[in-house]
């Protein structure tokens, strides 16, 4: 078993979708390890997603994770991080396949519902970013 984290991001939360999204994931077969509802500063924002800093969407991403709640969650399954970018599916939703959480939820390219980590050393990274040793002991 491995971990990951997942954000549901705040187009999902505002509209009401987070209990659905978070059904499928568990009927997925992840297990939910630790999470929380929470607003994110845009410092936060900006340094959760430093990687695209100077990218043309850059300021548009940060306005739009800072603009209401976010659930960030982790997540358990094995292999989870593959399985995870499985079960979202592509970042815009147009190209996501049948199925996915993207394709049943998300409205576009940039209010994409979910965030899902891309490698098992930025989702280490990921879920220290957001959960205290206190939380993830026994993970
Ligand atoms: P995430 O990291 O949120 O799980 P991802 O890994 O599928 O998404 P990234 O390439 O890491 O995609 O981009 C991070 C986020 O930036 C995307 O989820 C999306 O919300 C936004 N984004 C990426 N490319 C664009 C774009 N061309 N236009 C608008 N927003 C974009
Ligand atoms: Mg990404």
């Amino acid at each position: 078993m491995s971990l990951t984290l997942a954000i549901i991001k705040p187009d999902a939360v505002g509209s009401g979708k987070a209990g659905k999204i978070l059904a499928h994931l568990e009927s997925a077969g992840f297990t939910v390890r630790a999470l929380r509802l929470t607003t994110l500063d845009k410092t936060q924002a900006g340094a959760f997603y430093a990687v695209h800093a100077g990218r043309p969407f850059y300021d548009e991403l940060v306005d739009f994770m800072t603009s209401g709640p976010v659930m960030p969650m982790v997540l358990e399954a094995d292999d989870a991080v593959a399985k995870l970018r499985d079960a979202i599916g592509a970042t815009d939703p147009a190209q996501a396949a049948e199925g996915t959480v993207r394709r049943l939820y998300a409205e576009s390219k940039g209010r994409n519902a979910i965030h899902a980590s891309d490698s098992d050393e930025n989702a280490a990274i990921e879920i220290g970013f957001f959960f205290s040793m206190h939380e993830r002991l026994g993970l």
